[in-house]
C-alpha cells in the first residue's frame, strides 16, 4: 500500500497510490487504502502523480483517491494503460495522462523528473531520479537485478546511466527481500523450467501467475510453442493485460497459438496449456473457478498438472492452501515455487542486488522503503555495510516526515497522521471510524434490539416489551419476558436519583434508555459471558 509525498518548496508530487487486499480479520472490507487524512487537513494539491509501475500495491487505490486530487498522471505506457482500464471500470473520465519515455526528463519548473527502467515482475517498471535545487532523490521503485534480463537492460547499469555521476542526496530503496542473501535466478530461466513440464506431463498443464507479469506470460507462451501446446487464457485480467501488452507490442505470439477455452476439449490433453489468474487463491479468479466450479468449456481431470508460477503473498496462505487441497483432491499434480524454485523468480532485489545499487548510487543518505519495520531495519544495516554513514541511514515508518537538504544533517523531523481507510459496502470508512467499529462489533457479537412502548408522561409500560435478536444464541420470547422486570427496576432507581438531581424530561428519557441498555447487556452477559450490542427503543 505505497504512497509517498515528495514536497519541494511547498509543491507536492504524489508518488504511487497503492491498495492492500483485506484478509479474514478485516470484517466486511473489500479493499484497504492509505488514509488521506493528512492531505485533506493540509489541503495539499498535487503538482503531478508520478507512478512507478502498475502493481496493485502502487496503483490499486487510485480509482478511490485520484478524483479528490486531480493532476496529470505520469507513467510508462503499460502503467498508464492499467490505470486507464481501472478508471474506465470506475467511470472516471476527465484525466490527463502523460506517457513517459525512459531517460526523458520532465520539467516541473525547477524540479526535473527522469524515469529509468528497472528489472521487476511487471512490464515497464520505472525508478525515478528527481533533481531539485535542494538535493536529488533517487527513488528505485520496486526492482531487482536480472543478469539475463527479458527487459534487455539491467537495473544497476540504468542507475548509472540516469545519474550521470550526479550526487544522490537521498536514495529510497525496496526492502521486500532484505533477508534473502545473494541474488535470485533470472526471469529468463522460467521459460526453460516451465517448458519441461510441457514436455513431460501427460495431461493438461495449468500455469497460474500474475497477469501483469508480461515477461512470465511471454515465457509461458514461448515454452508452449516450443513444446507444441496450445494455450487457452482464463481470468479477466489475463485477457485484459495480454490484450494491452499485445497492443503495445510488448507481448508477441503467433495468433494460432492461442485458442478459446471452448475449443480446449477438442485438443489432446498433452497438447494443452491453460494460462490463468488466481495464484493467490482469490475468489472468482481463473484457477479458483477451475477448482471449485464446473465450467462448461473445460474441466480439470486427474493427472492434469497445475503450476503456481508465483510467490505466496503473506496473508493469502489459507486461501492458497484450500485451493491446492481441492486440486489434489481432484487428482491433479500441483507444483509451487517451493516445490520447484525454477518456475518462479522474485521481482524484488536480494541483498546482493541491493548492495550493488547502493554502491553505484553512492547516496549521501538512505531511506529503506517498501517493507515491514523488520525489513526496513535490515535494509538500513545493509546500507551502512555498503558505506552509507549511520547518521544518514534513516528508519522511517508510515506517517514519518523525512527532511532532505544539501550538506545538512537531516532525517525524520516530524510525524503526521497516517493510517488505513476501508472500502466497504456503502462507502469508505477510516479504520477508526465509529461506523466501522460498529460493523465489527455486530459481526463479532450480534445485536439485541429491545423496544418499550411507554406512556410519554408517566413512563408506564403500555405493552409487553418486544425483543429482536440477530446472532445471539438466546430465546427472544424469554428475553422479552425478562425485560419487563428489568424495566421496572431501572425505572425505580432512576426515579430515586431524579429526586436528588435536577433532570429535564428529555434528559430523564435519555438516561433511562442508557440505563436500560446497560442493564439488558449485563443480564445477557451473566448468561453468555460476553458483551453484546444492545439497542433500546423507548
Ligand atoms: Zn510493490
Ligand atoms: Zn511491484
Amino acid at each position: 500500500m505505497n504512497m509517498t509525498l515528495i514536497r519541494v518548496f511547498g509543491r507536492t508530487f504524489f508518488v504511487d497510490c497503492g491498495a492492500l487486499f483485506p484478509d479474514a480479520t478485516h470484517v466486511g472490507v473489500n479493499l484497504i487504502l492509505p488514509s488521506t487524512n493528512y492531505i485533506d487537513e493540509e489541503q495539499i494539491h498535487p503538482e503531478a502523480w508520478l507512478i512507478t509501475h502498475g502493481h496493485e500495491d502502487h496503483i490499486g487505490a487510485m480509482p478511490h483517491i485520484f478524483k479528490r486530487y486531480p493532476a496529470p498522471i505520469y507513467g510508462t505506457e503499460f502503467t498508464i494503460e492499467l490505470i486507464r482500464a481501472k478508471f474506465e471500470d470506475a467511470g472516471i473520465t476527465d484525466v490527463t495522462y502523460r506517457v513517459w519515455d525512459f531517460y526523458k526528463t520532465t520539467l516541473f519548473r525547477n524540479v526535473k523528473v527522469t524515469p529509468f527502467p528497472v528489472n521487476h515482475s511487471i512490464a515497464q517498471a520505472a525508478g525515478l531520479f528527481i533533481e531539485t535545487p535542494v538535493g536529488n532523490v533517487l527513488h528505485m521503485g520496486d526492482f531487482r537485478i536480472d543478469y539475463n534480463p527479458p527487459e534487455g537492460t539491467m537495473t544497476h547499469h540504468n542507475v548509472a546511466k540516469v545519474l550521470k555521476n550526479k550526487p544522490v542526496h537521498i536514495m529510497m530503496s525496496d526492502s521486500t527481500n532484505t533477508f534473502n542473501e545473494g541474488t535470485d535466478n533470472s526471469e529468463s530461466n522460467t521459460r526453460h523450467a516451465i517448458a519441461q513440464y510441457f514436455e513431460t506431463e501427460p495431461g493438461a498443464v495449468v500455469v497460474a501467475t500474475f497477469a501483469s507479469n508480461i515477461s512470465r506470460l511471454d515465457h509461458v507462451l514461448q515454452a508452449a510453442r516450443d513444446k507444441n501446446r496450445k494455450v487457452a487464457l482464463l481470468g479477466r485480467s489475463m485477457y485484459r493485460n495480454s490484450d494491452i501488452a499485445a497492443r503495445l507490442h510488448i507481448l508477441n505470439f503467433p495468433p494460432d497459438l492461442i485458442i478459446d477455452l471452448e475449443e480446449a476439449h477438442r485438443i489432446p490433453r498433452n497438447e494443452l496449456c491453460i494460462l490463468c489468474t488466481g495464484s493467490q487463491g482469490e475468489a472468482f479468479s481463473g484457477l479458483h473457478r477451475l477448482a471449485f466450479e464446473s465450467l462448461d468449456a473445460f474441466d480439470l481431470k486427474a493427472n492434469d498438472c497445475v503450476l503456481f508460477s508465483s510467490r505466496m503473498i503473506p496473508g493469502n496462505e489459507k486461501s492458497i492452501d484450500a485451493l491446492i487441497t481441492k486440486l489434489i483432491r481432484m487428482g491433479c499434480k500441483v507444483f509451487t515455487g517451493k516445490d520447484d524454485p525454477q518456475i518462479h523468480v522474485s521481482g524484488h532485489a536480494y541483498q546482493e542486488d541491493l548492495r550493488t545499487c547502493i554502491l553505484i548510487a553512492k547516496p549521501f543518505s538512505f531511506l529503506p522503503v517498501h517493507g515491514t519495520y523488520r525489513h526496513l531495519k535490515r535494509h538500513r544495516e545493509l546500507a551502512i555495510e555498503a558505506g552509507v554513514s549511520p547518521e544518514m541511514s534513516f528508519l522511517a515508518e508510515n506517517g514519518d516526515v523525512v527532511l532532505v537538504e544539501e550538506n545538512t544533517p537531516v532525517g525524520v523531523i516530524d510525524h503526521v497522521t497516517s493510517g488505513r481507510d476501508y472500502v466497504c459496502a456503502g462507502g469508505i470508512f477510516s479504520q477508526n471510524s465509529p461506523v466501522y467499529k460498529e460493523r465489527v462489533q455486530l459481526a463479532m457479537t450480534g445485536v439485541v434490539v429491545a423496544s418499550f412502548h411507554v406512556d410519554p408522561d408517566s413512563f408506564e409500560l403500555l405493552q409487553k416489551p418486544l425483543v429482536a435478536l440477530k446472532g445471539i444464541p438466546l430465546n427472544d420470547f424469554e428475553l422479552a419476558r425478562k425485560c419487563g422486570p428489568i424495566f421496572e427496576k431501572v425505572k425505580g432507581s432512576l426515579l430515586q436519583r431524579k429526586r436528588t438531581t435536577r433532570m429535564s424530561r428529555e434528559e430523564f428519557k435519555e438516561q433511562f434508555k442508557e440505563d436500560l441498555r446497560l442493564a439488558i447487556r449485563r443480564h445477557i452477559e451473566n448468561i453468555l459471558n460476553y458483551k453484546t450490542a444492545v439497542i433500546v427503543m423507548l
